[in-house]
């Protein structure tokens, strides 16, 4: 008997919806009793749903008349009424799973229903949203829905600012200000982090929550620690969040020595390397490996004998970097030159991605590369990926508009199952098959004819590219035939989300790159919606979407055709491809070109042609796969630093707390250790007072773990890029990485106890007198973004944290006093 997965999967669907169904009808035969509620009776209804719960009444039970008094909030507030697919949407985000629900569907609707539910539990509820801005957007537009039901509603932004929602709040000139695109300080009150995460529900980005985590892991008092449980989150535009930018870990760092002398050496190097003489590429694998030739040069260049003997992995390491930068990373394509700085450009939305930094060299190597200032490297503080961050809550849910390409990866990453929830109208848009063209010349100009003609009647076009470098190459075709148009890329982004806003409007013509204002809806006829122009634009076919290049990944594609035909409006949507787009050129194009020729194509003439596209689709699911298996890799690896790091933040958690108990077993492991310790500690704690010496050791224990766990991060780095080398001696990395990173931690562990036992030896007595009441300085905010680094104040008063003398060995443990070292 042969299985088809996909049935399987179909199936799951099917029949979850039939059961939430059931429910739905329940929820609609509640509708008339709540008619008759006032306004204050609300927040009544979530007091007594409360109580019941407190008195063991469980959250499914309850879920219908949740639900559908949620409903009734929504339609005198918002004049919106959850739609029945958008309860079954709700149902599957209250049951942990992801709900896959088209664009337009209503998701941010959607969403109120298990967020409610859910923060009934009084455990704080965090909605994800893919930037600030959409938090800010949601959190007000539902807040005013969870503001008569009597919740609270916190936002958390970058650059450690947080809002609640406030409906007496009105925007002042200096928020007028910073806003980005319309929307929308009004409402929203300026408060702190640890507010905002008490609230009972909470809207943010990834990146903040990830960090805020991270963050709580440094302080120095639980007072300053601001989140608490993690409960439950749902995740709008799951696929983009826990697959996209799951890529990449996120990394809290603080700048160390200075090196770019060594860069723009190494960079100098890289330049008189040959391609395929001195070094391979690998464009697949976006990798590069040097050969002989190119080794030999470089060790004539350093005027060394032999660098693997002398100098070792890391100068190999850095040359090999410098050589990549040069050969595998593209300017405008893969980062853009801006007021003297490297910008990312994301690879999937094509923004700009200020702030955020490569790891490992890579950035300051580019930096040498293009000859701007080489910023200083980073040690890193804290780190962890999304997969593990987002781990952590007890229920984790998730919505998108494509979910089902990835499902098996949600699946088993995640354990999350796609409930695949039909659509409140049916989809009536027109996806043609791809048009495929010999050469990228000539695709554009059938490109700019096709606008031209659409244009003519009317008909709005949103045009696809996926590189900004393409978004103006393109833009000169049209202009050449005269066609008014928008150039959207990652050089204006603020004013992105208002543009595309507009795209639907009659004769409107946008080139932006793939996935531009995310999250914004695009109504026929333009935004506000007037009812002439909607069907003006109904008329002529609705919003033509023109992707001009196939994504990597299909789901990306998707995404793009899905800004058409929202809620049963009409549309169209079509790929222009060509064999010189990157992804025929890698896979699979010679093949076709020779199956081309033998049809007698001539070069310029457009083929539609199943074969070909199917081909197409071929190569993107190998790349999946690919970007899968890399996405699983690093999650190995990291899954050996999360037991690492679990295990490091739950001491330090207790310490924090000041827990009596764990130090004196602290203690008694160091005195189980060496003879004389006991004798010792004893001597300090009569010459200091037990309070004071259990509070002076607590410090030191924190401040130790810090500084090692710190060292230990790096250490583990490097030891990941050795295994890496190692692993063409046949062994298995992640294995040999696992088993030196335990040894690591042990050694680690040993060394944590010995440098906590000489820093009570150094207790000295009038200092430690006082230490107990020491109030350690309030350190900087950190302010960072994902995988970048920004600055932060690493200077607390060490000695006051951990009661050192300015004699006294530093608590780094770099052998060297403390006046010398750290409390320089
Ligand atoms: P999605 O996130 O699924 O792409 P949005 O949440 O942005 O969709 O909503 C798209 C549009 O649909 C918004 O303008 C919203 O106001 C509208 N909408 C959603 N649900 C309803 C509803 N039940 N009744 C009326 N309008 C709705
Ligand atoms: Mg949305």
């Amino acid at each position: 008997m042969a299985f088809n997965l996909k049935s399987i999967f179909g199936d799951a669907s099917s029949r979850f919806i039939k059961e939430a169904n059931k429910t739905v009808l329940k929820i609609n035969s509640l509708e008339e009793s709540f008619l008759n509620l006032q306004n204050e009776d609300f927040p009544k209804k979530t007091a007594d749903f409360k109580e019941r719960l407190n008195k063991g009444e469980n959250l499914d039970n309850i879920l219908p008349e949740a639900f559908a008094l949620v409903r009734e909030a929504s339609k005198r507030i918002l004049n919106e009424r959850h739609y029945d697919v958008q309860l079954i949407g709700g149902i599957a985000l209250h049951s942990g799973k992801i709900a896959e629900m088209k664009t337009g569907e209503g998701k941010t609707l959607v969403a109120t229903l298990p967020v409610y539910l859910n923060a009934l539990m009084g455990k704080g509820v965090h909605v994800v949203t893919v930037n600030d801005y959409l938090a800010r957007r949601d959190a007000v537009l539902m807040g005013q829905v969870y503001n008569l039901l009597g919740l609270s509603i916190g936002v958390v932004n970058s650059q450690n600012i947080s809002y609640l929602y406030d409906p007496k709040h009105t925007e002042t000139e200096e928020e007028k200000k910073i806003s980005e695109f319309k929307i929308q300080y009004e409402f929203l009150k300026p408060c702190s982090r640890r507010e905002a995460y008490y609230a009972d529900i909470t809207y943010g980005t990834n990146n903040e929550y990830g960090f805020d985590y991270l963050r709580d892991n440094l302080v120095t008092s639980v007072n300053e620690m601001v989140q608490r449980d993690h409960f439950f989150a749902v995740v709008d535009e799951v696929d983009s969040i826990l697959i996209d930018e799951a890529r990449t870990p996120l990394i809290i760092s603080s700048p160390s020595e200075d090196s770019s002398d060594f860069y723009t050496k190494f960079t100098q190097i890289a330049k008189i390397m040959k391609r395929d003489i001195d070094f391979k590429v690998d464009e697949k694998l976006k990798a590069i490996s040097l050969t002989d030739e190119g080794i030999t040069k470089a060790e004539n260049e350093l005027g060394i004998q032999n660098i693997y003997t002398e100098k070792g992995i890391k100068y190999v390491h850095h040359l090999e970097t410098a050589v990549k930068a040069i050969a595998i990373f593209e300017k405008d394509k893969d980062y853009v030159v801006k007021d003297g700085e490297i910008v990312i450009v994301d690879p999937f939305t094509g923004r700009l991605q200020p702030g955020r930094r490569w790891s490992e060299g890579i950035h300051q190597a580019i930096e040498a590369k293009e000859g701007v200032k080489i910023q200083r490297e980073t040690r890193s503080s804290g780190s962890i990926t999304f997969q593990n961050y987002f781990r952590f809550y007890k229920k984790l849910s998730g919505m998108t508009g494509t979910a089902e390409t990835s499902s098996e990866e949600f699946f088993k990453v995640y354990g999350l199952e796609v409930i695949v929830i039909p659509t409140h109208r049916k989809v009536s848009r027109l996806d043609h098959g791809d048009v495929i063209f010999q050469t990228e010349k000539g695709k554009f100009q059938a490109i700019a004819k096709k606008v031209k003609e659409l244009n003519k009647k009317g008909q709005p076009v949103l045009i696809g590219t996926i590189s900004i470098e393409k978004n103006e190459l393109l833009s000169i075709y049209l202009k050449q035939e005269g066609i008014q148009h928008t150039i959207l890329n990652a050089k204006n982004h603020e004013k992105e989300g208002e543009i595309i806003a507009q795209a639907g409007k009659k004769g409107a013509v946008i080139i932006a790159t793939n996935m531009a204002g995310r999250g914004i809806d695009i109504k026929l006829g333009g935004n506000p919606q007037i009812k002439e122009e909607y069907e003006a634009v109904k008329n002529v076919g609705g919003l033509f979407v023109l992707g001009t290049e196939r994504h990597e990944a299909r789901r990306i594609d998707n995404q793009l055709r899905g800004r058409s035909g929202r809620q049963g409006d009409p549309g169209e949507t079509q790929f222009f491809v060509s064999l010189e787009d990157d992804l025929m050129r890698v896979f699979g194009a010679e093949r076709i070109k020779t199956m081309m020729g033998r049809f007698g194509i001539p070069e310029d003439q457009p083929i539609e042609n199943k074969f070909i596209s199917r081909t197409l689709e071929g190569a993107q699911a190998k790349i999946e796969g690919f970007h899968f298996d890399s996405r699983k890799n690093t999650l190995e690896y990291d899954d050996v630093m999360n037991r690492q790091r679990t295990s490091i933040y739950e001491r330090r958690q207790k310490m924090l707390k000041a827990d009596k108990e764990e130090i004196e077993k602290f203690l008694e492991q160091i005195i189980a250790e060496r003879e004389d310790a006991e004798k010792i500690i004893e001597e300090k704690r009569n010459q200091i007072g037990e309070a004071n010496f259990l509070e002076t050791t607590r410090r030191i224990i924190l401040y130790v773990n810090d500084a090692l766990w710190m060292e230990h991060i790096e250490a583990m780095d490097y030891l990941r890029s050795s295994v890496n080398l190692r692993a063409y001696g046949q062994r298995e990395p992640i294995i040999e990485y696992k088993k030196e990173g335990l040894k690591m931690f042990k050694e680690m562990e040993v060394s944590l106890k010995e440098q906590v036992f000489s820093l009570i030896q150094n207790m000295n007595e009038t200092e430690q007198a006082q230490a107990g009441n020491i109030e350690i300085e309030k350190t900087e905010p950190l302010v960072v973004n994902h995988s970048e680094v920004k600055e932060f104040s690493d200077t607390k008063d060490l000695s006051a944290a951990a009661g050192v003398g300015r004699n006294d060995l530093c608590p780094c443990g770099s052998g060297k006093k403390y006046k010398k070292c750290h409390g320089a």
